[in-house]
């Protein structure tokens, strides 16, 4: 079994298409077509992973996934037919990790699972923990701790934080953060300064006078080095 995910969708014959795909994959499924039962389910179950419909009859979505990630930070895909900026913004704003448009080639979607899930199982082996302030962040298991209590934060939230604590001291461009953390550089951008607003509102005291994740006007983002200890690796 490579993983387990919950396909939340209320047309059944897309639910069954997205199911049969993954499943031949060899990835274990259980569909939900209901948002509150599914907050319910993603609780009982062990998953790796969702997949998430935004139009859906009660709880929509972006309610769903607002509450989900109050618990949980496994990824979300969204797989929508509402594709205005607005709500592609929204839901990367709210934690979702990628976005997919219907209607939507099941095997696009399927690749994206099987990236995603990979990324969680192999990402961070090998890698340090990175401490600053009275943070650490654990790459093997994508946490963030302060001290002995869990900061949630989505996964894509994770991998940019990491990324930023990593080059701590450097200058780095929306669209350099944007090609390291998303491996491509054909995405839209702006969606940087959306996660670093999410991510800076979990780990500053002040975000709107941040003593982490610093602006630099005209640039881009700069990680305060400051914050690090000297010989910082484990
Ligand atoms: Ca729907």
């Amino acid at each position: 079994m490579k993983g387990n995910v919950l396909i939340i969708e209320d047309e059944p014959d897309l639910a069954r298409l997205i199911r049969m795909y993954l499943e031949d994959d060899g990835i274990s499924t259980r569909i939900c077509a209901d948002a509150e039962e599914a907050l319910k389910e993603v609780q009982r179950g062990n998953y790796d992973l969702v997949t998430l419909d935004i139009n859906l009859p009660g709880m929509d979505g972006f309610e769903f996934i607002q509450q989900f990630r109050r618990e949980k930070d496994i990824p979300v895909i969204i797989v929508s037919a509402r594709q205005s900026d607005e709500d592609v913004i929204l839901g990367l704003g709210i934690g979702a990790d990628e976005f997919v448009t219907k209607p939507f080639s099941p095997k696009v979607l399927t690749a994206r699972v099987r990236a995603l899930l990979r990324r969680m199982r192999s990402a961070g082996s090998g890698k340090d923990s990175i401490l600053f302030g009275p943070f650490r962040l654990d790459p093997e298991a994508f946490i963030l701790w302060q001290g002995k209590t869990r900061v949630p934060l989505s996964l894509k939230e994770f991998e940019i934080l990491y990324y930023l604590a990593g080059s701590a001291g450097k200058a780095l461009k929306p669209d350099t953060i944007f090609e390291n953390v998303w491996g491509n550089r054909y995405g839209d951008t702006t969606i940087v300064a959306v996660y670093i607003q999410r991510i800076r509102k979990k780990i500053e005291r002040d975000h709107r006078n941040p003593e982490y994740i610093q602006t630099v006007h005209g640039m881009g983002y700069r990680f305060n080095p400051d914050t690090i200890p000297v010989g910082n690796s484990e």
